[in-house]
């Protein structure tokens, strides 16, 4: 069976279980979820433990097997435009719908007073979280390493993303062969290796996901989803419009594929990023659906995903604009056309600032508040939609990871740097079995 048929299945069990203990309130059933926990973070935990290894080991060799600066440049200029133009469009129309539906208008006072109170706490957490979010300037510089081992061990992406061009680049340019091939064996043995791990550790997945899905169903307050439903509502339509409609064109016009069948092949990603929030934790899986499902050369998947799972984020940049919007509109603070520019500029600029990690879409979500002057509604507005914030940031994952796969389809295409496979490739699990 296909690997992202398993996940579906899991998903769906997972959906059933929660259901059941909470709808049934079979306390059995929620003491065992509560119990088995731990499978899911020890699995996201699992297939994170292997991102950095695989970072530096895909980006070196890929980067070297370019063996051109110029050409590196190239892949780079076409992948940060093609990130900024789509990461624009979502946020445009994350900002038409919130004008059309007008989601905020919808929720009376006291229902809003309510959602405040209730959330409040967990609402000043996450604050205390964001003022450790660094300055746009300090961002830019962060991207050069101090130290790389560093960077490593402290998950910094994109530092480590830079080194490492940097460094498969040289390598490329090393005059004595034997030492060449000598470093180049070594990172193509580390690549493999972590290639070879993300096999063992994806037979778990189904597993894992049941575990996810279901805890965090019969966690979810159906209550509070009535009353912030047409919220909700308004971005997962936002969300869909963006990757069947914009994401799909791209797909179909410089990808050159057929969106039903991309969307096939990249449907354990999918599966994958709504089951853990994470698209840091997707990354490989990410990197082995383009590689192997789509065909993509190394030379631009490795670098075109890890730099999209950082600051790629469609579904996050979307999901930002509607929530000012809807904080805005509850609290009846008027949006004129200045208000909703800087909101493109500011959720697009915030979505790159977010890491892609569970939540990190609503601490970022703060800078976007306050360039519009919702600075005072911060604490109150981030509690009013935090309760409906799991499934949210759950869906826009997925976004994400798809928007990253569709530029590396794209950018694939235009670099003559793809070769879809006729066939769909068996599931990964059972290749490595
Ligand atoms: N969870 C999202 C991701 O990893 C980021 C977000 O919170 O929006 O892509």
């Amino acid at each position: 069976m296909q690997l992202h048929n398993k996940i579906l299945i899991g998903l769906a069990a997972g959906v059933a279980a929660g259901l059941l203990a909470k709808l049934a309130r079979l306390d059995w059933l929620m003491a065992a979820l509560v119990f088995v926990e731990p499978v899911g973070a020890a699995f996201i935990r699992l297939i994170t433990m292997i991102v950095i290894p695989l970072i530096i080991g895909s980006i070196i060799v890929g980067a070297a097997s370019l063996g051109d600066l110029r050409k590196l440049g190239r892949i780079g200029g076409k992948t940060v435009f093609y990130y900024l133009l789509t990461m624009t469009t979502s946020v445009i129309l994350g900002l038409l719908l919130s004008n059309l539906i007008r989601p905020g208008s919808r929720i009376d006072p006291v229902t809003r007073d309510h959602l405040a109170e209730q959330f409040a706490s967990q609402a000043s957490a996450q604050l205390k979280l964001a003022e450790r979010t660094p300055s746009i300037k300090d961002l830019l510089l962060d991207i050069i390493p101090r130290n790389p081992v560093k960077a490593a061990a402290d998950f910094d992406l994109l530092p480590l993303i830079f080194f490492s061009l940097i460094f498969g680049a040289a390598i490329s340019l090393v005059r004595s062969d034997d030492a060449r091939a000598a470093v180049l064996h070594f990172f193509a043995g580390v690549n493999q290796a972590s290639t070879i791990i993300i096999h063992w550790v994806m037979q778990l997945a189904p597993y894992a996901v049941f575990v996810l899905i279901a805890v965090v169903v019969a966690r979810f307050g159906v209550d509070l989803l009535q009353s912030l439903l047409i919220y909700a509502v308004t971005v997962l339509l936002g969300l869909f419009l963006q990757t069947y409609v914009t994401l799909a064109i791209l797909v179909r016009v410089f990808g050159r594929i057929n969106p039903a069948k991309f969307f096939r092949r990249i449907a354990a990603a999918q599966l994958f990023a709504f089951s853990t929030s994470s698209s840091n934790a997707t990354l490989p899986l990410s990197i082995e659906t383009a590689e192997t499902r789509l065909g993509i050369s190394k030379s631009v998947s490795s670098f075109v995903l890890p730099l999209g799972a950082t600051i790629n984020m469609d579904g996050t940049a979307l999901y930002q604009a509607v929530a000012t919007m809807f904080i805005a509109q509850i609290y009846g603070v008027p949006m004129d056309l200045g208000a909703q520019l800087t909101i493109v500029l500011t959720a697009t600029l915030a979505s790159i600032g977010a890491a892609g990690v569970p939540s990190a879409g609503i601490i970022t979500l703060i800078i976007v508040l306050q360039s519009v002057g919702l600075g005072a509604r911060v604490e109150s507005g981030i509690a009013l939609i935090l309760g409906v914030d799991r499934i949210l940031d759950m869906s826009r994952t997925v976004v994400n990871v798809t928007g990253d796969l569709v530029c590396a389809v794209c950018v694939g295409r235009s670099e003559k740097a793809m070769n879809l496979p006729a066939e769909e490739p068996a599931p990964v699990a059972a290749r490595e079995g």
